[in-house]
């Protein structure tokens, strides 16, 4: 088994990437556990951040590396809140929460009648922090952003994350079904897919 330092020390993620790369062969390790602070991440797209926070892990533990950085990108507000989207409504205090940032988009889309947006996960697979070849692959799902919150499933937008096929926004969403379909699941399926064909050796 290769043991991957993730990026990341949000117990969540962690959880969903070990499921999905276990079988793989690839024990996945947070980088909390290998003492690595939280990279910063000071760019405008999701890939630079990814490979950011991938390339410092790996530096410091010199194991190969997993990041992701993901966010929800409104076409009327031209991909906003995008790679902010932690941190779109920052209070006075510096505090920032999940209510303050969906209050903030309303108010943002007050006037739009495009609502489309996407939610996106980029991750970046890093063999040692001077790989020349990352792997990179993008996870995207595709909604609608609503002007009032829905449902009490899921974090982040996903009270104002409508989804018209299904009916229903990601936060009124059973949690196993949002597991399957989400950006995040889908970038993973795409990393998998791209793993197969690699050949495990957390030296190289
Ligand atoms: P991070 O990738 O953990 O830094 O997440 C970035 C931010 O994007 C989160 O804090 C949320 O605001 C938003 N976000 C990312 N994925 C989701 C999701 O699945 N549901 C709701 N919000 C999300």
């Amino acid at each position: 088994m290769s043991r991957v330092v993730l990026a990341s020390n949000n117990p969540g993620k962690l959880k969903e990437f070990s499921l999905s790369l276990t079988a793989a062969g690839i024990e996945m390790v947070p980088q909390g556990e290998l003492g690595v602070s939280e990279a910063e991440e000071p760019f405008d797209t999701f890939v630079e951040n990814a490979l950011a926070k991938a390339r410092h892990a790996s530096r410091i533990t010199g194991l190969p590396a997993l990041a992701d950085d993901s966010g929800l990108c409104v076409s009327a507000l031209g991909g906003a809140p995008g790679v902010h989207s932690a941190r779109y409504a920052v209070a006075t205090d510096g505090s920032r929460s999940d209510a303050a940032n969906n209050a903030h988009l309303i108010a943002e889309m007050a006037g739009h009648t495009d609502t489309r947006a996407a939610y996106v996960a980029v991750l970046v697979y890093l063999r040692s922090a001077l790989d020349p070849r990352p792997i990179v692959v993008e996870g995207s799902w595709a909604g609608e952003v609503l002007s009032a919150p829905r449902g009490h499933n899921g974090f982040g937008y996903d009270p104002l994350f409508y989804l018209p096929d299904l009916g229903m926004t990601a936060a009124e969403l059973p949690l196993e079904q949002k597991t399957m379909l989400s950006h995040r699941a889908r970038a993973l399926r795409a990393l998998l897919q791209a793993l197969r064909g690699e050949s495990f050796n957390s030296k190289s």
